[in-house]
C-alpha cells in the first residue's frame, strides 16, 4: 500500500495557503480535528454536494430529499444502538503518551498479514516467469497458507472481543500478534478501555429540567425516523429511497490524519427503501451505481476499490466500502451497507408507532429493508484535492503546482484577465466577465505578469483563463489557456460562453453517468 506522507503534508499546506481548508480557530490554535473551508474550499465542497445530489434525487425519481434537525429526541440513540454500542476500544501507549484505537492496530496488523503474501507472490512470479499459477501459489504455499491461517484466526478473535464487548481479550490480542506503536516501536501498552464517540449536551434552561441529548453521529436516523412522513406526504412506492446532506459529529478517539477523520464532519447519506428479499438485489444494483458515479469524475479507476466487510455490523446482512487511494492508502470513502429492517424495527419498538409500509401489490404491510450509501463530503473533497495535486516541470527553468480538480468541480471556472491595466483592457474584460457571470463563477485579476497570474489560478484548479489583450479590442478575439495541457487558442468572445458552459457543465458530467 503505497503512502505517501509528503503528498499529505504538500497538500495540508496547499490547502491552506490557498485558501482551501484552515485549522478551526487558528488565532487560538486550533482545535483538535475541527477545520473551516476557506472561500475556495466552500465552493469545491458545495460542487461535490451538487454532484451528489443531483444524480440522487434529479436522476433518479423515487428517490428525494431530506434536511433533519442535527438533534433528535434522545431515544432515538438508544433504539439505533449507539448509546450502547457506539464505542470505539482505546488503548495509550506508556512511553509514547500517544492514544490508538486498539481494533485499527489489530487491523492493521492483519493489512501487513495480506502484504507479505503479495510480497510471496511477487516474488514467486519473478522465480516462476510465465509458469506462474497465482491461484495455485495461494492454495498451496506452505508460508502463504500460514499468514492466511493467522489472519483468519486474528479476524475471528477481534469479531469475538468486539462483539462480546471483552476488552481483555482485546488487549491480549495486541500483545499476542506482537503490535508496537508505530510511533515509538514501544509494546508498553495500558488496559484497553471502551470510549463512546457520541458529544452530548443539555436541553432545557434549569438544569433540574435539562434533558442529555446528543449531537448527532450520523445522518441516517434523521432519515429513519421521517421514513412514514416521507412516504405518505409524498405518495412514495417501495423502491423508494430518501437523500440527505448533513452534519454529524463523532468524538474520534484518533483524529491525525487532517480531513480523513475529524470530530464534525459532513455526510452525504441515502436510505433505499425495498422488500425484504430483494435487499441483495438492490445492493449490488447501489454498490455498481455508486462506482459508476466516482469514476465519471475522471480521477482515475485504478484510485477506487471495493473492499468487503469480513466483520459485519450487528445491523448488516451485507456491507462494503468504496476505498480510495488517499496519500494514505487505500481507505474508506464510502460505505455501502444492507442495514435489513434494524432500523425501523428498533424505531417501532422504542416508539411504539408503526413504521410500515402497506404494499398495495401484494396487499400486505410490513418492515421495509434498507440499503444504504453513505459517503464522508470531507473525505470526498480530499479525495479529490489529493488526487488532482501535482507538481509538474512548465520547461526547463519553470515549475508549477496545478490542481488538477475535474472542471465542474472547480472552485472558480474561468478567471477574466486584461493583459494590462489600461488603454481600455480592464473595461473589456469587465464586459466580458458580466457576460459569462450568470452561467459560471468567474474571477477577474489584472496585477502582476500573465505568467504569475496563470500560475495562481493553476494552484486553486481553475480550468480555463481568458486573456484581453489590444488585439481583442479590434476583433472581439480572446486568448483562451486550458489549465492541464496549457494550450492556447484565439477564440471569439461570442464563443465563449458556450465552450466553457460544455467544458464545465455539472450537467455534462451528470449525462455521462446514464
Ligand atoms: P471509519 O471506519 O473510517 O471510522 P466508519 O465505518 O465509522 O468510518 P460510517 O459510520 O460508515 O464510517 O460513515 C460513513 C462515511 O462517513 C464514511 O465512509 C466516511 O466517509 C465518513 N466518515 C465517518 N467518520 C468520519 C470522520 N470522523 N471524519 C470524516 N468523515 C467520516
Amino acid at each position: 500500500m503505497a503512502q505517501d506522507d509528503n503528498l499529505l503534508k504538500n497538500v495540508i499546506a496547499h490547502a491552506k495557503e490557498y485558501g482551501f481548508i484552515f485549522p478551526s480557530s487558528e488565532i487560538y490554535d486550533g482545535l483538535g480535528a475541527v477545520y473551516d473551508y476557506g472561500q475556495n474550499g466552500v465552493e469545491l465542497k458545495n460542487n461535490i454536494k451538487e454532484y451528489w445530489w443531483k444524480f440522487m434525487t434529479l436522476l433518479h425519481d423515487n428517490i428525494v430529499g431530506l434536511d433533519a434537525a442535527i438533534f433528535m429526541h434522545p431515544t432515538t440513540w438508544k433504539a439505533s444502538g449507539h448509546v450502547d454500542a457506539f464505542n470505539d476500544p482505546m488503548i495509550d501507549n506508556k512511553d509514547s503518551k500517544k492514544r490508538y484505537r486498539a481494533d485499527v492496530l489489530v487491523e492493521d496488523a492483519i493489512a501487513k498479514m495480506e502484504e507479505k503474501i503479495e510480497k510471496e507472490v511477487e516474488k514467486a512470479a519473478k522465480r516462476f516467469g510465465d509458469s506462474f499459477n497465482r491461484d495455485m501459489f495461494l492454495d498451496t504455499n506452505p508460508r502463504v497458507l500460514e499468514y492466511r491461517k493467522k489472519m483468519d484466526e486474528t479476524n475471528v478473535r477481534l469479531k469475538e472481543a468486539m462483539s462480546s464487548n471483552d476488552m481483555a481479550a482485546m488487549k491480549q490480542l495486541v500483545i499476542d500478534l506482537e503490535i508496537a506503536d508505530p510511533l515509538s516501536g514501544s509494546r508498553n501498552w495500558t488496559d484497553v478501555r471502551q470510549f463512546n464517540l457520541m458529544f452530548s449536551t443539555e436541553m432545557g434552561s434549569v438544569a433540574e429540567d435539562a434533558n442529555k441529548i446528543y449531537l448527532r453521529p450520523e445522518t441516517a436516523q434523521g432519515i429513519f425516523v421521517n421514513f412514514l412522513n416521507v412516504q405518505k406526504t409524498g405518495r412514495m412506492k417501495i423502491p423508494f429511497g430518501i437523500a440527505q446532506i448533513g452534519k454529524a459529529f463523532r468524538n474520534e478517539i484518533v483524529a491525525r490524519q487532517f480531513i480523513f477523520r475529524m470530530r464534525e464532519f459532513e455526510q452525504m447519506e441515502m436510505q433505499f427503501f425495498v422488500k425484504p428479499g430483494e435487499e441483495m438485489r438492490w445492493y449490488n444494483f447501489w454498490k455498481e451505481k455508486r462506482m459508476k458515479w466516482h469514476h465519471t469524475l475522471g480521477m482515475g479507476e485504478a484510485n477506487y476499490r471495493f473492499f468487503d466487510h469480513r466483520n459485519l455490523a450487528h445491523y448488516a446482512n451485507a456491507a462494503c466500502d468504496i476505498q480510495f487511494n488517499f496519500p494514505m492508502g487505500f481507505k474508506e470513502l464510502e460505505g455501502i451497507h444492507s442495514r435489513t429492517d434494524f432500523d425501523l424495527k428498533s424505531h417501532e419498538k422504542y416508539s411504539g408507532k408503526k413504521l410500515q409500509y402497506f404494499d398495495p401489490e401484494d396487499n400486505q404491510s410490513y418492515i421495509p429493508y434498507v440499503i444504504e450509501t453513505s459517503i464522508g463530503l470531507d473525505r470526498m473533497f480530499l479525495a479529490v484535492l489529493s488526487s488532482s495535486y501535482k507538481e509538474e516541470k512548465v520547461n526547463a527553468e519553470n515549475e508549477r503546482i496545478v490542481l488538477r480538480i475535474p472542471a465542474p468541480l472547480a472552485p472558480i471556472k474561468v478567471a477574466i484577465l486584461p493583459l494590462v491595466k489600461k488603454d481600455g483592457l480592464p473595461e473589456k474584460a469587465q464586459t466580458i466577465l458580466n457576460q459569462l457571470r450568470f452561467d459560471m463563477r468567474t474571477y477577474y485579476e489584472d496585477k502582476d505578469t500573465i505568467g504569475k497570474r496563470y500560475r495562481r489560478m493553476d494552484a486553486i484548479g481553475t480550468p480555463f483563463c481568458v486573456t484581453i489583450d489590444h488585439q481583442t479590442l479590434q476583433d472581439d478575439t480572446v486568448t483562451l489557456r486550458e489549465r492541464d495541457s496549457m494550450t492556447q487558442q484565439r477564440v471569439p468572445v461570442a464563443s465563449l460562453g458556450q465552450t466553457l458552459g460544455a467544458a464545465t457543465s455539472m450537467n455534462n458530467l451528470l449525462r455521462q453517468i446514464q
